[in-house]
């Protein structure tokens, strides 16, 4: 892979490239290494460049004022003139992804052999570029002596906020539906990885956008995320992450200007096996599903509910792959597949649910530990629990690490009761060779999405995304993330007869 240039991470805000207006940084560290990483792999950077920006009060106000300032302007231009910034924006992500990927494994741990998102983040931009045709409103005759439309119009500053587990993704899932459709945005990345959407920043500035039109911040949920939530000329607000957060950002918006609010937050999908399943296929599946980004996924099967006749042969066969196919490293090094957990908070927060996966009475049958000592990074076992109580933390929350547990089920009912015992709802799988089985199941979950001889991440490219229950609420897609961002507007003509 080629060296890059050394990135100083800044924000965007109105067109330049800033540092925080009070100067406030905060460092990002290799989870890998535990050495600093804001300025990659320079090895003696200045002082001043080992740091990223934190917004303050101020930048975030600034930032909301220069997307109101440019939204006439934005809208005013139309779509297809819009989308000639977009389709340039595509262009230089695919430019540097290989750049991106690094950023990202050095930030939160990512492999860079599994890192795709640069390219998805661009095919994103390059969907949306084309796809504003089909915002359209309606028209009727319907009332006599009147033509009736609808018009669909966006809402002028929207507030993207973004995780750290696949940051460019969804910078790309979000603003590109956003900008198309003729908003502004001001986006947050997260402190845990900040520096590859920093460098978007940049290829945003290249690109050409009109300043204030598209503003990128740097820095934790406090200030710059609360003055996003509570700010009254930001008017719809798109958020994934935590669902903890995502109760925190309804509650602003609710106590303030009751801004539109999109949310997409964690899970415990449960997947099923029946023992019709084609084992081999559920095996491989499952365990790819929880071992990717080291499990830091919101679709992850963390629980697995297999019927007992197949259960020693589904978890002995789970085990030995789960250990096989986990290839730890440096994640920049293309033989790695599994990093470590994205910083030192995430990798003591998965050690102490596994400990109380132990003292609940689960059986640990594979890992457990995890390897800082061993590794000087913060790397977690891939680790297996049987039959951990319903009830127990490990069982019930989400660990986001690369933890599963897997339990047992006699009957079809029993498992679709286990499968729902949860406030979470974003994915669910269900492994039967019974077609009539599949659909039932499929119907009786309480998920957002369901995988039928398949589960995540696999998603159907044109489907919609999002979760029930505390799992959040609206939906994503290539068809749906336009419509989050675009106000409906009804409007009744008198017609004079003649
Ligand atoms: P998080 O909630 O801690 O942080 C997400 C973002 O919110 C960050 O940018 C953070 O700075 C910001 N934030 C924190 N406090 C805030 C506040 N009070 N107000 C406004 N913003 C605030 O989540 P995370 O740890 O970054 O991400 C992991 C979580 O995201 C997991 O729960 C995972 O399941 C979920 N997730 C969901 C999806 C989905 O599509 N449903 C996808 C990926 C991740």
């Amino acid at each position: 892979m080629a060296e890059a240039t050394p990135l100083r991470p800044r924000m965007l805000i109105n067109g330049e490239l800033v540092e925080a207006s009070d100067g406030k940084t905060f460092t990002v560290y290799n989870p890998a290494t535990r050495d600093i990483s804001a300025q990659g792999k320079s090895p003696t950077p200045p002082e001043s460049l080992h740091t990223v920006p934190e917004a303050s009060a101020d930048d975030t106000n600034a930032a909301v004022a220069a997307a109101k300032a440019a939204f006439p302007a934005w809208e005013a231009m139309g779509p297809a003139k819009r989308a000639v910034y977009l389709k340039r924006l595509a262009a230089l992500l695919r430019e540097h992804k290989d750049e991106l990927a690094r950023l990202d494994a050095i930030a939160m741990g990512m492999p860079v052999s599994t890192h795709h998102f640069a390219e998805s983040c661009a095919r994103h931009f390059e969907y949306f570029a084309e796809a504003w045709a089909t915002v359209q409103g309606q028209a009727s005759v319907n009332t006599p002596g009147y033509v009736t439309m609808t018009l669909r119009q966006p809402y002028g500053v929207v507030a993207l906020i973004i995780p750290w587990n696949v940051p460019c993704h969804f910078l790309g899932t979000k603003s590109a539906p956003a900008l198309i459709t003729g908003n502004t945005v001001v986006l947050k990345s997260s402190e845990k990885a900040p520096l590859a959407v920093a460098r978007i920043a940049e290829l945003v500035k290249e690109a050409g956008f009109p300043p204030g039109v598209f503003n990128i911040l740097s820095g934790h949920g406090l200030p710059s995320g609360q003055i996003l939530s509570r700010h009254m000329d930001v008017r719809a607000l798109s958020f994934t992450g935590s669902s903890r957060t995502g109760k925190l950002i309804q509650e602003e918006a609710a106590r303030t200007n009751l801004k539109k609010v999109i949310l997409e937050l964690g899970g415990k999908s449960p997947a099923l096996i029946f023992e019709d399943a084609d084992l081999d296929k559920a095996v491989a599946q499952t365990q790819f599903s929880i071992q990717s980004n080291s499990g830091q996924v919101c679709m992850a099967n963390s629980r697995i509910y297999v019927q007992k006749s197949v259960a020693a042969q589904f978890v002995a066969a789970f085990k030995q792959q789960f250990a096989a196919n986990t290839r730890p490293g440096d994640p920049l090094d293309r033989a790695t597949n599994h990093g470590p957990q994205a910083d030192e908070t995430q990798y003591r927060t998965v050690l102490a649910y596994i400990e109380d996966g132990k003292a609940a009475g689960g059986t640990l049958a594979l890992g457990g530990h995890g390897q800082l000592e061993r590794t000087n990074g913060f790397f977690v076992e891939p680790t297996v629990f049987l039959d951990a109580p319903e009830t127990a933390r490990i069982t019930k929350e989400e660990v986001f690490g690369p933890v599963v547990v897997i339990n047992t089920f006699d009957t079809e009912a029993e498992a679709v009761a286990k499968a729902n015992d949860t406030e979470f709802g974003l994915y669910a799988a269900v492994y039967t060779r019974d077609v009539n089985r599949a659909m039932r199941v499929a119907r009786a979950l309480e998920s957002g999405y369901v995988g039928i001889n398949c589960t995540s991440p696999l998603t159907g490219h044109d489907l919609p995304f999002g979760g029930y229950k505390s799992s959040g609420q609206g939906r994503e897609g290539l068809l749906y993330s336009m419509n989050n961002f675009l106000e409906t507007k009804s409007v009744i003509m008198q017609i004079d007869e003649a």
